[in-house]
């Protein structure tokens, strides 16, 4: 146990990051880690555009956009611009009983980009707290229509909706954590992910029987449109959204669909589900909202459930942040999203997609490869085994790029003023390294 010296000095010498990186192991959480068996962290003294540069001096290039959020690469100058503006009037103010001009201009943007019938916004401080409240607002709506039964959610395996507790119960059941919080997790219906055939027909059996068989004691379905994110990086059609906005109608089900990770163009449309042509009754956004800047989402929900909550019981919506709305937040968000529309965006995803295909299809030919797939801005190398990150992370930053796998799962999502000699980087370096691999890998699997 380190000594405790119980005072403000500072015993680290800051001046040499390998000094200071030696406490982070000892003593910070990570991601999904494990102290006892730490899978390196890499200090990083900056970031320029789609540039991280770490403290040793070593430039990488960009594949994970910060997990979808820095779509305009780092250190913008519009974007630094928009904060340091808003500095100066105020960093912060509670939002019950105030409110402010960068809330009220994000307001009236989101609700004019999103769909017709999205009307209302509640602003969260995270993805997960939209996803918690999108489930409110739906279990509210039901309560105050008197059909207090329906309060079950019917989500989909490979579903990722964040870690919070409501949000933790509607993901992926067997690789979701769900057998360890077991008895804390309210109980949802889960359909298997989304299919489609190669015509992009949908297979919805199975789960418009689950809805048949139980819509009676479900409140809304919430999924990923189009892709399914951190659940596996599975892509699926335009039909399935189609054919399940129709069940939901059918039997007097809401629809939740989750674009923390989809919206602001990276499915290759503005928001995945309007390559469906329907409107959800819910919307949750997060993640690229501000760029990549601060952390901010939003839930969005027609007027019909605004409507119905309130009149019910106990007629307020049950939720408010201490940093709802953050109007550093709010300002950069409102920038982020000027920007991408004066940015040409729909051409350099389309470019991204292009170049993802003809870059990474060549990883097809690799033994361990089990997949290629590409979707907008998003390439995805999936392999027929864990990867081990103890191993992998460090062979990608010798290759001068920052792509952090996940399971079986190599992937990249670039931020989109990325151009093509960098992303070139990038699909040589998924290359490179899964040959690597798969030269060892047989030596590997016959030590398990
Ligand atoms: C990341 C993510 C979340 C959770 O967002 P946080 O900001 O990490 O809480 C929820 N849903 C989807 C689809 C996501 O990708």
């Amino acid at each position: 146990m380190a000594e405790k010296i119980f005072s403000m000095t500072n015993k680290l010498d800051y001046t040499t990051p390998s000094n200071w990186h030696a406490y982070d192991v000892e003593h910070i959480w990570h991601p999904y880690t494990n102290i006892a068996e730490p899978t390196p962290v890499f200090p990083v003294a900056s970031a320029q555009g789609v540039t991280i540069r770490l403290a040793d001096g070593r430039e990488l290039v960009d594949g994970m956009s910060s997990w979808w959020a820095a779509i305009h690469g780092y250190n913008h100058p519009a974007l630094n611009a928009a904060i340091e503006t808003q500095l100066q009037s105020m960093s912060h103010v509670m939002f019950g009983g105030l409110t402010h001009e960068p809330a009220v201009r994000l307001a009236e943007t989101l609700i004019n980009i999103t769909a017709e019938s999205l009307q209302y916004v509640f602003f969260a401080d995270s993805g997960s707290v939209a996803v918690e409240v999108a489930i409110k607002m739906a279990l509210q709506y039901q309560v105050a229509r008197g059909k207090k039964n329906k309060n079950r959610l019917l989500s989909f395996r490979n579903a990722y909706h964040g870690d919070t507790f409501g949000a933790m119960a509607v993901c992926d059941p067997v690789n979701g954590m769900h057998s360890l919080f077991s008895d804390v997790l309210p109980q949802h219906y889960f359909a298997d992910a989304p299919e489609c055939n190669n015509q992009g027909v949908a297979d919805v059996r199975q789960v418009s029987q689950l809805i048949e068989q139980h819509h009676p004691s479900i409140a809304a379905v919430i999924l990923e449109p189009i892709v399914q994110g951190a659940g596996g990086m599975r892509f699926y059609c335009a039909d399935y959204l189609r054919q399940l906005k129709a069940l939901c109608e059918q039997y007097d089900v809401l629809l939740i669909l989750d674009e923390i990770a989809t919206g602001f163009g990276r499915s290759g449309s503005l928001f995945a589900y309007q390559q469906a042509s329907i409107e959800p009754d819910i919307l949750c956004l997060g993640k690229a909202l501000t760029g990549g800047y601060m952390s901010l989402a939003a839930t969005l929900s027609s007027e019909k459930i605004a409507a119905t909550i309130s009149q019910g019981e106990p007629g307020n919506l049950m939720h408010g942040p201490t940093f709802m709305a953050n109007p550093l937040a709010c300002a950069v968000a409102n920038a982020s999203i000027d920007l991408l529309f004066r940015s040409g965006w729909q051409q350099r995803v389309n470019a991204i997609e292009e170049q993802l295909i003809t870059g990474l299809a060549v990883c097809k030919k690799l033994a361990v490869v089990n997949d290629v797939r590409v979707k907008g801005a998003i390439g995805v190398v999936e392999l027929n085994q864990a990867v081990d990150l103890h191993w992998i992370q460090p062979r990608f930053v010798e290759q001068g790029v920052w792509i952090r796998p996940f399971n079986n799962l190599v992937y990249v999502m670039p931020p989109y003023i990325i151009n093509p000699e960098e992303l070139k980087q990038l699909t040589s370096a998924i290359y490179n390294v899964l040959s690597e691999m798969t030269a060892i890998a047989p030596r590997e699997l016959s030590n398990c």
